[in-house]
């Protein structure tokens, strides 16, 4: 009788410490999932964005064969330094308007690798903007003719 009550005693025991380690991992792995580093960040991508005026909404369409976060330095870099580099920070240094955090400035268009597909990619988005009268781009980016089809 004893032995078997000792038995029974072991065997709950066991059972409840599986439990209670199965509990600890999940815990341990959700912690770990909710804490871990965003290994393959968005912005360390390349491609087509987007700078959108904190202010005034008006946008600058852009392209990078570099991560987004180094081309947005660029253009935080003319801001601070009051340099003619970036249609974006010209805008907001003449309008006095905010530049603005890279999350809230900065959208991501499409990652792209820099060549021809990545042109058309802006090609299309600059005159996206262009048509709803909204856009921070050089005119001479938005002739018409770059968008016309040659048949
Ligand atoms: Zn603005």
């Amino acid at each position: 009788m004893a032995c078997q009550l000792k038995f029974y005693v072991h065997c709950s025991f066991s059972i409840q410490a599986k439990r209670e380690i199965h509990l600890t991992e999940q815990i341990s792995l959700f912690l770990w999932k909710m804490t871990k580093p965003q290994t393959l960040d968005k912005y360390s991508r390349s491609g087509a964005y987007k700078l959108t005026c904190p202010d005034c909404n008006k946008a600058y369409v852009g392209q990078t064969g570099r991560s987004f976060t180094q081309r947005f330095k660029e253009h935080k870099n003319a801001f601070r330094s009051n340099i003619n580099t970036s249609n974006y920070a010209k805008h907001a240094l003449e309008h006095s308007h905010p530049f603005g955090p890279i999350h809230e400035t900065m959208q991501i268009l499409q990652c792209q690798g820099k060549g021809a597909h990545l042109n058309t990619i802006e090609r299309y988005f600059i005159y996206k903007e262009f048509s709803k009268n909204n856009h921070l781009n050089d005119e001479f980016n938005i002739t018409p003719t770059k968008f016309s089809i040659p048949y």
